[in-house]
């Protein structure tokens, strides 16, 4: 049987930790506004020059070793809090607040004091071994106090792989206290729990780095979904986004529902009058008066120009007809307080229906004669499709 000699296992462990180095390096360059990559970088390179000098104390002499075994104690633990300053950045907290500098400074301390006063009993190791179990779990702290803000899919992968290396570590940090126990016939566990820690640094190098992976893919996504689907005027949904958003909501089999087209009276003259500029000021209260008169959860939608839609769902005609005044209020409200005089009014025009039974382009096209109902009568007022 072909054995595997500890070299090649520490050389092999150190390279891939330098691929995976490489690798963030590349995508922090695709996406350098993400600091959070370079300091996953940076660990994985720590991580990668605490191998070697593995590799190289193998073959000092057992009283050159001290120094060493220090060094890459400090360097394993620094990788590991710069990947949980790494995450911490990534979803907008202070990377290293003081408790954890002041933690980090206590943990160098304590690997000194204890290698220092037990030199011959792996006490150093077990205290390594804890510190990194409880940068882990800082780790999965983090992610799962920003639960909220991802896909359940990426939150489980993510805490599976720190889950694995936190019981790898547990394990190591098992057989090292046990060692102890076994007094001088400990040194067998002893080398177990070493190979049991490379193999944690190997798999948990990977399965860390796909995790960042995923998390970055995750948010660049999220981002690219927000630019497509986005109005950047107004914050609202675009008609790509509001497609999307009904398509979804009709899925589910909405019930009744209301349809709302809204439109800015006289926006041309606000144009002409006061300047384009003052015009997309007007339209950034409508995004206002819209987020403030109706929930996230509801749809609202800027279909183009200064045309609006609202999709409401389980609502009765009294209710959706209120939010849609509310709606009115609120925006002429916000637009008298804009620098260029007169507030501007809107028109509504409402439509209740069915989905299926109505489709979601009738009802829009309902809505759209109430509207023109509205501008009819005088503007500054809302109105209700009524058969026939
Ligand atoms: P009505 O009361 O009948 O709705 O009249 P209106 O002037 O509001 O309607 P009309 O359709 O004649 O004018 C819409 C104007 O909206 C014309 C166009 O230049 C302007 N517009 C479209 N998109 C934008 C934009 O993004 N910013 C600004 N400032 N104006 C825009
Ligand atoms: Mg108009
Ligand atoms: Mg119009």
């Amino acid at each position: 049987m072909l054995l595997l000699d500890p070299f090649t296992l520490f050389i092999s462990n150190a390279l891939l930790h330098l691929a995976l180095m490489l690798a963030l390096a590349i995508i922090s360059r695709l996406a350098p506004d993400i600091l959070a990559i370079r300091l996953w970088m940076r660990g994985h390179g720590l991580m990668a020059l605490a191998i070697v000098l593995m590799a190289v104390m193998a073959l000092l002499s057992p009283e050159a070793r001290p120094p060493l075994k220090l060094l890459i104690g400090g360097l394993l633990m620094s990788a590991l809090l710069l990947m949980l300053a790494g995450l911490r950045h990534f979803f907008g907290l202070r990377p290293l607040p003081l408790a954890l500098r002041v933690g980090y400074v206590l943990a160098l301390l304590g690997l000194a004091g204890l290698m220092q006063w037990s030199p011959d009993v792996p006490l150093a190791g077990v205290w390594q071994a804890s510190v990194l179990i409880v940068l882990l779990l800082g780790c999965g702290h983090v992610l799962w106090r920003q639960r909220g803000h991802l896909r359940p899919i990426v939150l489980l992968a993510c805490l599976a792989s720190l889950g694995g290396m936190t019981l790898g570590l547990c394990g190591r940090l098992s057989l090292l206290v046990y060692s102890i126990f076994l007094g001088e016939q400990g040194l067998q566990w002893r080398q177990l729990s070493d190979v049991l820690g490379l193999m944690v640094a190997m798999i948990g190098g990977i399965s860390m780095a796909m995790s960042f992976w995923l998390l970055i893919s995750d948010r660049m996504l999220h981002t690219l979904r927000r630019m497509a689907e986005e109005d950047p005027l107004t914050g609202v949904l675009n008609r790509r986004g509001f497609q999307r958003a009904t398509a979804r909501m009709l899925a589910n089999q909405p019930g009744r529902v209301a349809v709302l087209m809204l439109d800015v009276d006289h926006f041309k003259r606000i144009n002409d009058n006061y300047g384009h500029a003052a015009g997309d000021q007007v339209l950034r209260c409508m995004g206002d008066a819209l987020r403030d008169a109706l929930l996230a959860s509801d749809i609202f939608a800027r279909l183009g120009g200064e045309e609006f839609c609202v999709v409401l769902g389980e609502l009765d005609e009294r209710n959706a007809e209120a939010i849609g005044e509310r709606i009115r209020q609120r925006f002429q409200r916000k637009t008298g307080l804009l620098s260029q005089a007169e507030g501007c009014t809107l028109s509504i025009g409402m439509a209740m229906g069915t989905p299926p039974v109505d489709s979601l382009a009738e009802l829009m096209a309902r809505a759209d004669l109430a509207l023109y109902h509205s501008k009819a009568e005088g503007r500054d007022q809302l109105s209700v499709y009524a058969d026939g």
